[in-house]
């Protein structure tokens, strides 16, 4: 069966289109500027060229009306007709407490997911323009949502509380939620394959190391802990976000700057993280190269950002009580062999040593550690859009 997995954004749209049976990607791509003036779809099907189109797309069903053209495209689309879509996947990113797995979108579905919008202002309302749209071209196509939230669900609510009053948690389920689930169980799953043990039997941490950047720790085949929380705020320092810090800041900032919430917001989700520490970018190549030319902000920034994954490591071992298997994934947990390296010299104290021959190995799935190591460490490519696919094929 081909399933078209979507994950829809307020005004851009990634998908692509994956046979379930082979698992191959047929063809992928992504629609920019929805609603905007100066919109673009790239369309790339399986070993052809990447083909960028400027076009209208005044809304969202325009933009699927687009992709489904290019899909079935006489000169070099992919399938003959629409009947050859047997189900689309798409990305929700938040379920909260109401959704503990993927879910096949039903009215009551679409209607509960509806009711999550608050926890997600800014994504789950796409998410469902996106799904509506697909209904809207795709009638009778079954159609299945799969959760950046599901797979921490499994949080104890030692982990999951706030320490805040619990009429808070009870009235307006302000909770730690976690995301990236989706690369949290994929790669974790991977991640036992490669050690050739038992999922439910292990112990591992992923650090989902990417512009969000996030870390899991999976007991047992099960998310017992996340560093992200209610929203995709808390935790690591990412490319633009803070991730942890004092609360207090907020106001003192706000009178410092003469800024309102949604300024302040703005400031600690968008002018933050290794992008506000190094004033010189979000992405790591660009820091990388700032540091070794002698930029003290961009090293500072990198050595924040280290340390800041090294005590989430230190936090989850404890949780767990010990950990069999580290695992990076995304841009830069897959890319970025000297964090990668900074990173695991830190935690010699766990035993921990690298092979620097295998850390330089890109693309695969690859232990990095040496074989005397006491914790196995790994670089697992994470594949989200094939976990959708996966997920969406099991509920049709
Ligand atoms: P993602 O959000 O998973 O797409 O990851 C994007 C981030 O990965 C970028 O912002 C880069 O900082 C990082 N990245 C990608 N390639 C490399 C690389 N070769 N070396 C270091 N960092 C990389």
């Amino acid at each position: 069966m081909n399933i078209l997995v979507i994950n829809c954004g307020s005004s851009s749209l990634k998908y692509q289109l994956i046979n379930s049976d082979t698992e191959a990607v047929l063809a992928k791509g992504l629609c920019e500027r929805i609603g905007i003036e100066g919109s673009q779809i790239t369309y790339q099907p399986a070993g052809g060229d990447k083909e960028v189109t400027v076009s209208p797309m005044p809304t969202h069903t325009q933009a699927i009306q687009l992709v489904l053209d290019a899909l079935t495209n006489e000169k070099n689309g992919v399938i003959k007709s629409l009947k050859e879509v047997g189900a689309v996947g798409h990305r929700v990113v938040h379920g909260g407490e109401k959704f503990t797995s993927s879910t096949l979108l039903t009215e009551d579905a679409i209607k509960a997911i509806e009711e999550c919008n608050d926890l997600a202002p800014l994504h789950n309302p796409a998410n469902l323009i996106g799904i509506r749209a697909c209904q809207e071209l795709m009638p009778g196509v079954p159609m299945v949502a799969v959760f950046d939230t599901a797979f921490h669900q499994t949080m104890p609510e030692e982990a999951y509380l706030y320490g805040l009053p619990y009429e808070y948690y009870e009235n307006y389920k302000v909770r730690r939620y976690g995301f990236h689930g989706t690369s949290h169980s994929f790669v974790s799953k991977k991640a036992a394959e490669v050690a050739g043990k038992p999922y439910e039997d292990l112990k591992i941490i992923v650090c989902h190391l990417g512009n969000g950047a996030s870390l899991s720790a999976v007991k047992n085949g099960k998310s017992v802990d996340t560093s992200m929380g209610l929203t995709p705020l808390e935790g690591l320092i990412m490319g633009t976000r803070s991730g942890d810090m004092d609360p207090a800041i907020m106001e003192y900032i706000a009178k410092k700057e003469n800024l309102d919430i949604a300024g302040v917001m703005n400031v600690l989700n968008k002018k933050s993280g290794v992008l506000g520490l190094s004033g010189v970018s979000s992405d790591f190549r660009d820091l990388e190269e700032a540091a070794a030319a002698g930029n003290d902000r961009a090293e500072k920034a990198l050595k924040a950002y280290n340390y800041r994954v090294v005590k989430y490591i230190g936090a989850y071992v404890a949780a767990m009580d010990g950990v069999d298997v580290i695992a990076f994934t995304a841009g830069l947990g897959e890319n970025g062999k000297s964090t990668r390296k900074a990173i695991c010299d830190h935690l010699s104290y766990l035993g921990i040593k690298i092979d620097d021959e295998a850390n330089s190995i890109r693309g695969k799935d690859v232990v990095i550690s040496t074989p005397d190591s006491k914790v196995q460490v790994m670089v697992i490519p994470t594949n989200e859009e094939l976990a959708i696919a996966r997920e969406t094929l099991a509920l049709v």
